[in-house]
């Protein structure tokens, strides 16, 4: 395999635009190439969620079943419910050099830092408290109670930004876009990851 992808674990509290963000990203061709990571979870779809395509919406036992085939790369309990990544969704695009994203909670992050040292965290905060909880009720699509728990989960989560790379606090979409984007390209010239892909080149630079 000449080159390898980079595996982003990118964490924010529910509301704070982060699937969004992942979506701009990807939709924009000088990212490419680019993925995110399907996950599974035993939580309900929401209205306009499609299975295989938002999510791998399973039963508690199917779930279960996947863990005890150990076909899960990290997975955790958020919500109430089970979400996990599956080892299939990510092994063969970073080994294919395309960058796969992990749109995980903390926890599901500790455990890629573990298996893989290499992978770069991203942690997206919102501009401030009222406007999470204005972004969490726009949304319309939890109750009252969900939206109210989140709002509470909210402040334990973030306070995990410190454990990530990168930090960005999505108060103007575009500007955020933009500092996603920025982290990407700016890795992708990476000396290790560049040597690799230009290696032929930078043989008849240095030919004596
Ligand atoms: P939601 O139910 O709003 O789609 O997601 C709730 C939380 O679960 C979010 O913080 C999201 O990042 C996290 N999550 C989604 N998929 C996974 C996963 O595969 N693993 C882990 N650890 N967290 C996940």
């Amino acid at each position: 395999m000449s080159h390898v992808g980079t595996l982003y674990i990118v964490s924010a509290p529910s509301g704070a635009g982060k699937s969004s963000l992942i979506q701009a990203l990807l939709s924009d061709s000088s990212n490419q190439p680019s993925q995110v990571s399907i996950s599974h979870t035993t939580r309900s779809p929401r209205p306009g969620e499609v299975n295989g395509e938002h999510y791998h919406f399973v039963s508690e036992t199917e779930f279960k079943q996947l863990i005890e085939e150990n076909a899960f790369f990290e997975w955790a309990e958020v919500f109430g419910n089970y979400y996990g990544t599956s080892r299939v969704a990510i092994e063969e695009s970073l080994a294919q050099g395309i960058d796969v994203m992990l749109d995980i909670d903390w926890q599901g992050a500790r455990q890629v830092r573990e298996v893989m040292p290499n992978a770069r965290g991203i942690f997206i905060l919102p501009p401030n408290r009222k406007e999470l909880e204005l972004r969490l009720n726009k949304r319309g699509q939890d109750s009252q109670e969900i939206i109210a728990k989140r709002m509470r989960e909210a402040q334990s989560e973030m306070s995990h930004y410190t454990e990530y790379d990168y930090l960005i606090v999505n108060d103007d979409f575009d500007t955020a876009t933009q500092e996603f984007s920025a982290i990407v390209r700016a890795l992708r010239n990476e000396q290790e990851k560049q040597a690799i892909k230009h290696s032929k080149t930078i043989s008849a630079l240095l030919e004596v």
